[in-house]
């Protein structure tokens, strides 16, 4: 079969990564002329490891502990000796990972009337599969995302996330080469963004950049085996962690390729599928109080060991009601 991927992304790379060697002949269009553009922090918790190699050279730095600040005074610190993530070189790991596959730069996919066009002339394919991000979800399933590069010398095993009990959103500082980015998403509008994200601003700034990210969840009527990674919805709405549950998104459907099994049906089984689920029902259920209250009384009462559980996707029903309690059921 020979099979289109939509996009150079996390999900698309990925996905053309796990399809190599099979019968099926991929290619990747990727609009842009090199890869990993798209602003991003480049955090990734280590389960990635289960899913995918992260070759060596393009760690920055492995996360060893985090600091979490409620309306910027920090709640508590975690500091373990195992790693629990990474800063990746996102560029550089998309760029090793596309030297194994097939991926055309420059190629910008553009459907009209049901059919894919690519730079003007109609994409062959046997089964288009959409790997482009944020770009192709509607408005309101996403916030506005901005970051600060900055030359602030962080401790570069350390992240640091920032929630408030007065916006529906989180701000990070992440370790970065040279520096950290310092950055702010949420449920308001960019100037509010701005504002707030003074508070936390540090060092000197060398950049700014933004983009939108889904807080919606999974798109269920995307589920039909034509749609993978954030164009699916696959982001930790709490969090906003979206590289590695697209990639493992990418795994699920490579699977179900390679197997002849129905997308829908092991995606839905997944433990991915769930968790993502439980996340935009927090944020969806914030969204509907007009209050962040809920979340602000787990932070402020919840375990450490249980908040690092819940980011990763790798909870149960009783962890769930021990950080919620009745709230999100
Ligand atoms: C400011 C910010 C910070 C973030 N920080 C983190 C973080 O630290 N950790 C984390 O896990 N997640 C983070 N995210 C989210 C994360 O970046 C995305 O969820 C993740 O990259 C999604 O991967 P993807 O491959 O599905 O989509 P993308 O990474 O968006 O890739 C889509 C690709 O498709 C290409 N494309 C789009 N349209 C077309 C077209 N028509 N034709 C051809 N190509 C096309 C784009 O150029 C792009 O390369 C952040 C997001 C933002 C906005």
């Amino acid at each position: 079969m020979q099979i289109a991927v939509v996009g150079g992304g996390p999900a698309g790379i990925s996905l053309a990564y796990f399809l190599r060697g099979s019968k099926h002949e991929v290619t990747v269009y990727e609009g842009l002329s090199t890869f990993g553009v798209k602003p991003c922090a480049w955090g990734v918790l280590s389960d990635i490891d289960k899913v995918i190699d992260v070759p060596k050279e393009s760690v920055i730095s492995e996360i060893k502990g985090f600091r979490v600040y409620l309306d910027n005074k920090l709640l508590y610190e975690v500091e373990k000796k195992s790693k629990l993530g990474y800063i990746v070189d996102k560029p550089l790991f998309l760029k090793l990972l596309a030297e194994k596959v097939y991926v055309r730069l420059n190629a910008k996919v553009v459907t009209k009337d049901g059919k894919a066009f690519v730079n003007g002339e109609e994409l062959k394919a046997d089964k288009v599969i959409y790997a482009n991000g944020h770009y192709s979800l509607p408005k309101e399933y996403t916030i506005p995302a901005i970051q600060y590069i900055t030359d602030y010398n962080i401790d570069p095993e350390i992240v640091e996330m920032y929630f408030y009990s007065d916006l529906l959103g989180y701000g990070w500082v992440f370790p970065e080469r040279g520096g950290a980015k310092i950055g702010i998403g949420g449920y308001a509008d960019v100037n509010f963004l701005k504002e707030r994200l003074k508070t936390i601003l540090k060092g000197r700034v060398k950049g700014f950049q933004g983009a939108r990210v889904n807080d919606y969840g999974v798109v269920e009527e995307r589920l039909n085996g034509n749609y993978v990674g954030e164009a699916l919805g696959t982001v930790y709405a709490v969090t906003g962690e979206g590289i590695r549950p697209s990639i493992i998104s990418s795994k699920i459907m490579a699977k179900s390729i390679l197997e002849g099994k129905d997308f829908r049906r092991e995606f839905t089984s997944s433990q991915l599928y769930s968790s993502l689920k439980v996340h935009a029902r927090v944020i969806a259920h914030a969204k509907k109080t007009n209050s962040v209250k809920g979340l602000e009384r787990v932070l402020l009462k919840a375990d450490p060991e249980l908040v690092i559980k819940f980011a990763m996707g790798e909870f149960s029903k009783i962890d769930l009601l021990k950080l919620f309690g009745r709230m999100i059921f």
